[in-house]
């Protein structure tokens, strides 16, 4: 009698665990994170949950070879740390937790708890992008020039090379706006960016808009007579590329607006600081100036 009591208590209880796991199983594939429970040695999977098969691809068992990004996150340590995995080939990010959990005899299995973070990651790169960028043309701003030219500063430092910065300010500019309109002289500065765009081109050059109408290039591994050979080029072709101006009653005419130019260049050393090329341009400049604008001095 007892005996055969203890026998239906063991199946009741049998039944409460496998519903129990039913339950579990229902809410782990339902739910959005993607859970894989992988080997210590991870050539085995032994647990996916449905999402988990949906995005990588892959289920329970031998794997022979596991998609890219979870061989990324397969290798990533146990710990607190959320890690973010980039999966390239789906164009996803993931935020990865790693914990090591017993699974049968698998004392050192691995739970991998992978939530999605693309939406995340999109929106802090525009926000990155919106941070660097001058609104009205495109270019870099100030902010994104100094920390990359002191990026740059210090390649150049390392490797003994020497880096120029050729800096230019619009001629009477006022005088255009006050003629013609700012809507007018925000143009002119677009023109002048996409100009300084087309010229500057080798990978680690970076141009920037500097201030309101004055623009800036940092061009490591370039010596003067380059610099000078470029802010040369740049100039001519404001020169030769006058603006398009259409008045409301059809007319247009073309009107020029010349820069002038100061360049300075240096092989970095501890005794020196950046901000000091950028005087050195900035007096260039200012010789420039003086000396009747439209053309490039330096320093
Ligand atoms: P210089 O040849 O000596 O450089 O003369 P300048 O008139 O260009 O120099 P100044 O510094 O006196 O004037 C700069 C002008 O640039 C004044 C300002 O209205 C104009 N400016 C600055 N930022 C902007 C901008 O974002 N849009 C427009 N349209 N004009 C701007
Ligand atoms: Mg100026
Ligand atoms: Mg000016």
């Amino acid at each position: 009698m007892a005996f055969n009591e203890t026998v239906h208590q063991l199946g009741t209880r049998e039944d409460n665990l496998r519903a129990q796991q039913e339950v579990m199983e229902k809410i782990f594939n339902v739910i959005e994170p993607i859970l894989v429970v992988s080997e210590d040695n991870p050539n085995e999977i032994l647990y996916t949950n449905e999402m988990a098969v949906l995005r990588f691809g892959v289920g329970e068992g031998v794997v022979k070879t596991l998609p890219p990004v979870l061989s990324d996150i397969f290798k990533l340590p146990p710990g607190n740390l959320e890690h973010q995995i980039q999966d390239m080939a789906a164009n996803k990010w993931y935020g990865v937790l790693v914990y090591t959990l017993s699974w049968g005899d698998q004392h050192n299995a691995r739970i991998f708890y992978c939530r999605d973070i693309t939406a995340h990651k999109t929106r802090e790169s525009t926000l990155t992008t919106a941070a660097n960028t001058d609104k009205l043309t495109g270019i870099n701003n100030r902010r994104a020039f100094d920390r990359a030219f002191a990026r740059q500063w210090e390649a150049c430092a390392r490797t003994r090379k020497p880096i120029s910065l050729v800096m230019f300010d619009l001629d009477h500019f006022k005088r255009f706006n006050d003629t013609y309109g700012h809507p007018e002289g925000d143009k002119v500065l677009v023109h002048f960016a996409s100009i300084m765009r087309q010229c500057v081109g080798r990978k680690d050059d970076i141009t920037a808009r500097y201030g309101g109408e004055e623009f800036i290039a940092a061009l490591p591994m370039t010596a003067q007579e380059n610099a000078m050979a470029l802010a040369n080029k740049i100039c001519r072709m404001a020169r030769q590329r006058p603006v398009l101006i259409r008045y409301q009653d059809g007319n247009a005419i073309e009107v020029t607006v010349t820069a002038s130019s100061g360049v300075s260049t240096v092989i970095p050393t501890e005794d020196i600081e950046p901000s000091m090329l950028v005087q050195a341009a900035d007096h260039a400049l200012y010789q420039a100036k003086a000396a009747g604008r439209d053309r490039v001095c330096f320093f």
